[in-house]
């Protein structure tokens, strides 16, 4: 039965997490400015500053230019150059991106395993396991565990890829319990708008927005929503979101859903069809937009549904920015534009107090997901469930 009071062991676990939240992020680095931004007194954080810089979690360093700056200046706190660090795992489809990030997000190694048309369940889950050994073997550091983000429907909790399509003969993956048993490492998996979410959160437009909607364009289309600087736990299927219910019919069972018009693939299929020119890549298709009116105006209305799509959504969850990823990160500045005003014109919420509307695009482009596997750890240690320190 799960207890209902709160030891002070737990207590102490959850203000470590806190400020280390606060260091790792790079929003305080003093003593001083965690107490104050944290509420805690400066004895507890002085206590927890301790404890992490005596595991080497933590390193502390004299501030830039200190040597000419009169009386005493507080030391600033960091992650340590010789700490733990984590390893990330993108599973898109057609290719395995790995990293090894330190504490604050800090890339120091990368792999990858293209991925071929006999890949089965089996042979995912070995290519898996093979490319994060690659990615232990590239650090002499403690390595905390491994997150994994992927495209298809996941169950966090378990950590089990439980559908995907278009994806091989692959269906379902358990990914939790295949890597931790072979690597003997705590392994987490999300869905990769989901990670991608917690990687603006920590790291990116999270700093400055509490409430934002990611949005992913890929071979489909997902979104992840953070409301009061946490990742809302919600299935976020906004390419499911018909935009025509007279429209050609969906896989979903549905018709006109958004993906079929403004997903990676529909987009380049149109480019093809409409203008004659095949591209393989969204960003390609992009560059060579701003040369052709025609690509243009197929880029333009994708763009339009999508933000008739996403301003339905903001109709139902109020937030005042959206950040374009995954493959939207290269859309043109005035066609993001263009879809604010679009959004911003048409958006109950408007009428409510508030900033305005933003949309900007994802703060780490193209490796926003694949860094989102390196936060879905960080999550973990940022929310008090997976302890930096040592055993026992
Ligand atoms: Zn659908």
């Amino acid at each position: 039965m799960r207890k209902a009071g709160i030891s002070l062991a737990d207590v102490r676990g959850q203000n470590r997490a806190l400020l280390l939240r606060l260091i790792l992020t790079g929003q305080c680095v003093t003593r001083g400015e965690l107490s104050a931004q944290s509420g805690l007194s400066s004895m507890t954080v002085t206590n927890i500053a301790a404890e992490l810089l005596h595991h080497g979690i933590l390193d502390e360093r004299p501030p830039e230019g200190a040597a000419r700056s009169p009386g005493r200046t507080p030391m600033e706190l960091c992650a340590n150059a010789q700490g733990p660090v984590i390893g990330g795992i993108f599973v898109a489809r057609d290719c395995l991106y790995g990293v090894v990030s330190d504490l604050s997000l800090h890339v120091l190694a990368r792999a990858e395993r293209k991925l071929g048309p006999e890949e089965t369940e089996q042979t995912v889950l070995d290519a898996m396991e093979a490319l994060a050994r690659r990615l232990m073997e590239q650090t002499d550091r403690q390595m905390l565990g491994i997150g994994v983000s992927t495209a298809g429907v996941v169950d966090t909790a378990s950590g089990e890829l439980r559908f995907i399509t278009e994806f091989y003969s692959v269906r379902a993956l358990p990914i939790r319990a295949f890597l931790s048993e072979r690597l003997g490492l705590p392994v987490f998996v999300y869905n990769d708008m989901q990670a991608s979410g917690l990687a603006e959160l920590y790291f990116g437009r999270g700093r400055a927005e509490p409430d934002f909607l990611y949005v992913g364009i890929c071979s489909g289309i997902g979104a992840a929503l953070v409301k009061d600087r946490a990742l809302v736990d919600s299935c976020g299927e906004i390419g499911h979101m018909s935009i025509d219910f007279a429209g050609p019919r969906c896989a979903c069972g549905s018709r006109g859903c958004l993906e079929l018009y403004a997903s990676t693939p529909s987009i380049l299929r149109q480019l093809r069809e409409e203008c004659g020119r095949t591209f393989v890549s969204l960003p390609e298709a992009v560059a060579a937009a701003g040369e052709d009116a025609a690509a243009y105006a197929v880029l333009y209305q994708a763009a339009r549904k999508l933000a008739v799509a996403i301003s339905s959504y903001l109709n139902l969850m109020h937030v005042h920015m959206v950040v374009l990823g995954h493959d939207a990160y290269c859309l043109p500045q005035e066609l993001v534009k263009s879809m604010e005003r679009y959004a911003a014109g048409v958006c109950v919420g408007r009428y409510l107090p508030g900033r305005p509307l933003r949309f900007v695009q994802a703060t780490f482009g193209a490796d926003t997901p694949l860094l989102g596997a390196v936060c879905t750890v960080l999550e973990q240690i940022f929310q008090g469930r997976l302890s930096v320190l040592p055993e026992g």
